[in-house]
C-alpha cells in the first residue's frame, strides 16, 4: 500500500526557503515501498522561495501579514485527495510545520503543540499520520 511522504522528507527542495529537509531515517524505514510524495503548499501554488507561514489562532498568515488561510486549506484538501487517489492509509510528515506537522506546528510564538492543516485534514480523512520523528 503506497504512503504519503512530506516531498522535503525525500530531498526536494520545495520548503519556504527553497530548500529539503532529506532525512536518512525516513528514506532508510520507507526503502523498497511505495511512496507518494506530496508538498501541500506547492499545491497550493505557493511558489520556492515564499514567505515563511504560521498559525495564528484559526488562521494561517504569512511572514508578509497576509491571511493565507485559504491557501493552506486548499493544500490540505489536494493532500486528501492525493491519500484518496493513491489508496494510502499512513502518511509521513514533516513535524513543526504549518502544513505537515503531526504534533507540533507552527505558530507566531514559536513551535507549539498542534497539527498543520495537511496534517489535520489527512487524520480526519482516516489516514494515519506520523512525523518524521514518530517512525
Ligand atoms: S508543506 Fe510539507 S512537504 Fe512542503 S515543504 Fe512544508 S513540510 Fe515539506
Amino acid at each position: 500500500m503506497p504512503t504519503l511522504v512530506s516531498a522535503c522528507l525525500l530531498g526536494f527542495p520545495c520548503r519556504h526557503d527553497g530548500g529539503d529537509k532529506r532525512d536518512e531515517r525516513v528514506l532508510d524505514k520507507l526503502r523498497g515501498e511505495e511512496l507518494i510524495p506530496i508538498c501541500p503548499e506547492v499545491a497550493a501554488g505557493f511558489g520556492i522561495p515564499r514567505p515563511p507561514a504560521w498559525h495564528d489562532g484559526n488562521r494561517v498568515v504569512d511572514a508578509l501579514g497576509a491571511d493565507v488561510t485559504a491557501q493552506f486549506e486548499n493544500g490540505a484538501r489536494q493532500a486528501v485527495e492525493a491519500a484518496r487517489t493513491h489508496g494510502a492509509r499512513l502518511a509521513i510528515l514533516k513535524q513543526n510545520s504549518p502544513s505537515c506537522g503531526t504534533l507540533m506546528t507552527g505558530t507566531a510564538r514559536g513551535r507549539a503543540p498542534g497539527r498543520g492543516r495537511a496534517a489535520a485534514a489527512l487524520a480526519a480523512a482516516g489516514v494515519e499520520v506520523r512525523g518524521e520523528d514518530e517512525l
